[in-house]
């Protein structure tokens, strides 16, 4: 075994050393505001009352307690992007295949045809005309139509968006490294290891021709918020999430909404984006609850709200101040899993494992994250815990309950040379 192996494997078995605070189970979450100087942003003060504003909602919806948000202030974008943009990866070369180029002004999908069909055949025909304005929505019987028209816009959003000017300057970078392009996004959120947290003011493109989410292709084709993998951010189990504030702070006419009340205070602003925004993209990442529909007024995550504006959103939010009890299977699942990691980090294996497999028995089928991937972890956790205790059957038996779910485990397949060398 090679000297670096052993190093990685000695730091995998550390993790929730990171996860949690020794003594009293707190969380803490790194938060930066990653600013875009081209276009208007906020100040530190802001930026901070969003997050108090998150902080509380996730208190009145939740219950949520032991969170520490640690702000780490504004961070450049440019050089962010300079340290973390890894185009010789593996990672990104997967994802440059489908990246559109901001370069032309046709979108060449031609060819990835096949991918987009399958993409979209996981919403009905029906519900996809729904996202259509009435004109083109009676043209439509058929998935093929539906590409031929979503592309259709995408392309003429994806021009308008290349050709905005703020003062005097284009709002976005056509250049491979730039900030604007969501799949440089993911790469960079991949490699970084800083931030469980980010904000920006930049304009996100959005530009993977083989998922076009038709509500984000069809609104502006940028991107408003989204979860990333980050496999060095150990909080979350390798994952952070970013809060896109530029359609909150542009005077571009373009993204003017005729809903929108805009004589609203920056402070008021700033409660809607903590509470409507911020706390709803944390619902997803610390309790994994997905987008509903079905669930109570008030309801955080409800993404009905969606459709609607912010500030009535947001009012609908203040007017129910209330725990959603459809939201709470997912709360207890989570909870009970966040237990179970304290219980490892105090080197109590015997009840770490009783409450991860109380966190599987927990968790609900339908998750924000895949659902296999996300118990593969968690027999991975209850397999190293019976590692830890010298119970290499027990070991190797979830180890393989883990790898069954999801072979591409890195965690679970380092751990399994590990019990093979033993
Ligand atoms: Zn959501
Ligand atoms: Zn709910």
């Amino acid at each position: 075994m090679k000297i670096e192996k052993i190093f990685i494997i000695i730091s995998l078995l550390l993790i929730p050393i990171y996860i949690l605070n020794a003594t009293n189970n707190i969380i803490h979450i790194s938060v930066a505001y990653l600013e875009d100087k081209r276009v208007p942003s906020i100040s530190n003060k802001d930026i901070k009352k969003i997050i108090s504003s998150a902080k509380d909602e996730l208190y009145i919806k939740f219950g949520t307690k032991n969170i520490i948000f640690d702000y780490k202030g504004k961070k450049n974008i440019k050089s962010f992007f300079k340290k973390y943009l890894k185009k010789n990866s593996k990672f990104y070369k997967n994802l440059a295949i489908y990246k559109l180029n901001l370069r032309k002004n046709h979108i060449d999908y031609e060819q990835f045809k096949p991918e987009i069909i399958k993409f979209l055949k996981q919403w009905k025909l029906w519900d996809l005309k729904d996202f259509f304005p009435p004109d083109i929505k009676s043209k439509i019987s058929s998935y093929d139509d539906i590409v031929y028209y979503l592309f259709k816009i995408y392309e003429k959003k994806v021009n308008i968006l290349k050709n905005l000017k703020f003062k005097g300057r284009f709002i976005i970078d056509k250049s491979k490294d730039s900030v604007n392009s969501y799949i440089n996004w993911l790469t960079v959120m991949y490699f970084q290891n800083r931030y469980d947290i980010v904000f920006s003011n930049t304009l996100i493109v959005y530009d993977n021709i083989v998922a076009p989410y038709p509500h984000a292709v069809l609104r502006y084709a940028k991107v408003g918020g989204s979860s990333f993998e980050s496999p060095k951010r150990k909080i979350f189990d390798g994952t952070s999430s970013m809060v896109n504030l530029f359609e909150m702070l542009t005077p571009l006419k373009y993204f003017k909404s005729k809903k929108i009340d805009y004589s609203l205070s920056r402070e008021k602003w700033d409660d809607i984006i903590g509470r409507f925004i911020m706390a709803h993209e944390m619902g997803h990442m610390i309790y994994l609850i997905p987008d509903v529909y079905d669930h109570p007024k008030g309801c955080l995550m409800d993404s009905s709200y969606m459709n609607m504006d912010y500030y009535e959103g947001y009012k609908i939010l203040l007017k129910y101040p209330f725990q959603c009890p459809k939201c709470k299977v997912w709360v207890d699942a989570r909870n009970t899993h966040f237990y179970a990691d304290s219980l490892f980090n105090k080197k109590n294996y015997k009840d770490a494992i009783f409450y991860y497999k109380k966190a599987i028995k927990q968790t609900p089928r339908k998750l924000d994250i895949d659902y296999n991937k996300y118990i593969s972890l968690l027999y991975y956790k209850i397999s190293l815990s019976f590692y830890k205790l010298n119970d290499i059957n027990n070991a190797k038996k979830y180890l393989k309950k883990s790898l069954s779910l999801f072979p591409e485990n890195k965690k679970s397949n380092y751990l399994k040379e590990l019990i093979n060398e033993k």
